[in-house]
């Protein structure tokens, strides 16, 4: 065994003792061995015990290890402390800018079991009143995981957006011409990119100076002549699916103008990029029924946001105020409710003072409205977070899982369908609880799900956070021939975390997500009667 490899071992065991808060002693010896071993030259493999005894900052314990490792290739005692670590705890211990103290107490105190959630944790805030952390640490940390995980090479497409859209106006601006456009997945808005592809219409070639490079990040410019562009974005856009969907018929025009003139050769519809997957889209388009897609002008109100009452950075009133200076008519608060005590989740008594506070906010910002509402947990056995006269003073209701994820297909769903059931249940929130590359999120079944959606009349939410989007697009479909509406909402834990419902827009396109089917496209008015309605049925179960 090398000597490094020793090295590594002997570091790891250490760290996984510290975590475990075992002999701090036995901890500091080991990291001294590590570390002098790391730094040595000299090679340990035939030293007799004795021999590595004698070796400096090694004394008998460590030499006893090197001989284990030299002859089993392992350490009993590592393999025993991994069995009890998480994988992503583990991996946890790679973040640079935290020891294996704070990741115990990530771990222990916030639950955070791998370095995706942990990246969630930070965009909560979690970190900031975190014994030992703070705003600075939080970031530090955000950034170390970014970093990570985009070195593995697939990025969540709201990381490369702008990335990708400056180099496209860099390009033509360098090359001097308009014929630069993003394709592939990038232009198909796939929530997950492992390739930036762009194609250039011209003989000129680009070069990529050194900051334009994207660390982890495959990219590939794709040259092609200008007469052959719109053909060539065509080609190079769609999925396999898509581009097969539409057989040998593809492209019958000699140096088509537009995309849009291929589409009206094979008298169809044009069809969206975002669109082109080969889920159904093809013979939509041939009988010119694909529906108008969502837009983010469209969207007239934001539902389900956080404000510092709970586990939000802003106050209600910057939070409204900043709603309606974005020009939407209408915000809906939703804390967390009171099981959710990491995230200072409230209980009755501070329900009632916010809603105090809300209706005042109401007084002065008409017509601009703020809905009561809560994200309420949906507890281990699928109820409600408060007893039901709690739950009657909301407008609307979220109910999301937010504890024991561990749960299996049939335990998850049914924990879902009856919070669906629920009739305070407004929004089913983020419905699988996924981090996208980093949680898998508990296993449903969809269909089941979005069947007691649609008998119970719940709005299915698409969470706009880009590392969730969940439910996923593929799923959006099914919702729709069910009838059951969409909700993007944001999850803004910030102001500015409004935003991110473009790119739940974006996700919701894919899945032919229209105006008419999408519940916050709903003006201020028809909203308000929505919720009344079903409000004043819920106070009357069975009517
Ligand atoms: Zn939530
Ligand atoms: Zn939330």
């Amino acid at each position: 065994m090398e000597t490094e490899a020793i090295a590594r071992a002997i570091k790891l065991t250490a760290q996984l003792m510290e975590l475990h808060q075992e002999n701090p002693f036995k901890v500091k010896s080991l990291i001294n061995a590590a570390f002098r071993l790391d730094k040595t030259d000299v090679s340990l493999s035939g030293k007799s015990l004795s021999e590595l005894e004698k070796m400096e900052g090694i004394g008998k314990g460590i030499a006893q290890k090197i001989v284990e490792l030299e002859e089993t290739g392992t350490l009993k005692e590592l393999d025993q402390l991994l069995e009890k670590t998480p994988k992503g705890v583990i991996e946890m211990l790679g973040i640079k800018g935290i020891g294996p103290k704070k990741v115990a107490q990530l771990w222990k105190e916030l639950g955070v079991e791998s370095p995706g959630e942990l990246l969630y944790a930070c965009k909560e805030n979690r970190l900031v009143e975190l014994k030992g952390f703070g705003a600075k640490t939080q970031e530090s940390v955000k950034k170390a995981i970014e970093f990570n995980q985009a070195s593995k090479g697939r990025f969540h497409y709201a990381s490369l957006e702008s990335y990708a859209l400056n180099l496209v106006e860099e390009i033509k601006k360098k090359l001097h011409t308009s014929l630069v456009s993003l394709t592939g997945e990038m232009r198909r808005k796939d929530i997950l990119v492992d390739k930036l592809e762009i194609l250039i219409g011209s003989d000129k070639l680009y070069t990529l100076s050194e900051s334009e490079v994207m660390p982890g990040l495959n990219l590939e410019l794709l040259y092609c002549s200008k007469e052959e562009f719109a053909a060539e974005l065509f080609r190079t856009t769609g999925s396999a699916a898509h581009l097969d969907g539409l057989g040998a018929k593809a492209i019958n025009l000699k140096s088509p103008e537009s995309e849009e003139a291929i589409y009206a050769s094979m008298n169809m519809q044009y069809v969206e990029p975002e669109l082109r997957e080969g889920r159904g889209e093809i013979e939509l388009a041939r009988e010119h029924k694909l529906p108008r897609l969502i837009e983010t002008k469209d969207l007239k109100g934001i539902l389900h946001n956080h404000s510092n009452w709970s586990d939000g950075i802003h106050t209600l009133k910057e939070m409204a105020e900043y709603c309606r200076e974005l020009g939407y008519e209408y915000l809906g608060m939703c804390d967390h409710s009171q099981s959710a005590f990491y995230a200072n989740g409230l209980k009755p008594d501070r329900v009632l003072a916010q809603q105090k506070e809300i209706e005042e906010l109401n007084k002065i910002m008409a017509p601009f409205r703020i809905f009561k509402g809560i994200e309420s947990d949906i507890l281990f056995d699928g109820s409600l977070d408060y007893s039901n006269d709690i739950l009657a003073s909301f407008d609307f209701i979220v109910a999301s899982i937010h504890s024991v994820l561990k749960m299996d297909e049939q335990k998850a769903t049914s924990r879902l369908i009856k919070a669906i059931e629920n009739p305070y249940t407004t929004i089913l929130g983020h419905p699988t609880g996924r981090l996208l590359l980093s949680r898998e999120g508990y296993p449903i079944n969809h269909a089941k799900v979005i069947d007691a959606c649609a008998a119970n009349g719940v709005v299915m939410e698409l969470n706009a956070h880009p590392y969730r989007l969940d439910i996923d697009w593929t799923w959006i479909y099914y919702c729709l021939e069910k009838g059951v509406k969409i909700s993007i909402n944001p999850d803004a834990h910030e102001k500015q975390g409004y935003h991110d419902m473009y790119f739940g827009v974006c996700a919701a396109r894919k899945g032919m997500l229209s105006k008419d089917m999408c519940f916050n496209a709903l003006g201020l008015p028809e909203m308000a009667a929505w919720f009344n309605k079903r409000n004043s049925s819920a106070a009357k179960p069975g009517s």
